[in-house]
């Protein structure tokens, strides 16, 4: 199920030239009613669910429905961020509330390493990923083909 704000909980992150889940939407389907100060998602039926929108907001007040790999078919889930870690909320379909929290990269915006520090093989044709074997931890990788 795509986002949905919450009305109740909304406010319109205080007025600012731009909300922070209109700043954060890949898609820009993150609109503010001016009249109501309320945002809302005008094409539901272009969200990926990214919960970019979700992760973002300042006042919990955007839900959205948990994939079914981490929770139950229609719970729906909410988070809370801190400077290590989010706690999700799961609200499931008969009511019950459970949190989780998991910490968070600790790697500082600009700095994230792709690779991992490994040096790779670029070779685009290649079957193997760009840091194996080392991120493996093998000298080499075996493939239906043979050795890589
Ligand atoms: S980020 Fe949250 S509080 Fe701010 S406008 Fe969007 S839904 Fe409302
Ligand atoms: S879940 Fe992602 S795509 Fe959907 S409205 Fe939020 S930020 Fe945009």
């Amino acid at each position: 199920m795509p986002s949905y704000v919450n009305p109740d909980k909304c406010d319109g992150c205080k007025a600012l030239d731009r909300t922070a889940c209109q700043y954060i939407c890949p898609n820009d389907l993150m609109v503010l009613n001016k009249s109501t100060m309320k945002a809302y998602n005008q094409d539901v039926s272009m969200c990926w669910e990214c919960y970019s929108c979700v992760k973002i907001c300042p006042t919990q007040a955007i839900e959205i429905r948990g994939y079914a790999d981490f929770v139950p078919m229609g719970a729906a889930v909410t988070p809370l961020r801190s400077t290590d870690s989010i706690m999700w909320t799961v609200k499931f379909r008969n009511g019950t509330l459970k949190r989780f929290k998991f910490p968070i990269r600790s790697t500082a915006e600009g700095t994230a390493v792709p690779s991992g520090g490994f040096e790779g093989d670029s070779d685009l044709d290649s079957p193997v990923l760009y840091t194996e074997p080392a991120s493996l931890g093998t000298k080499e990788i075996f493939t239906f083909n043979g050795n890589a």
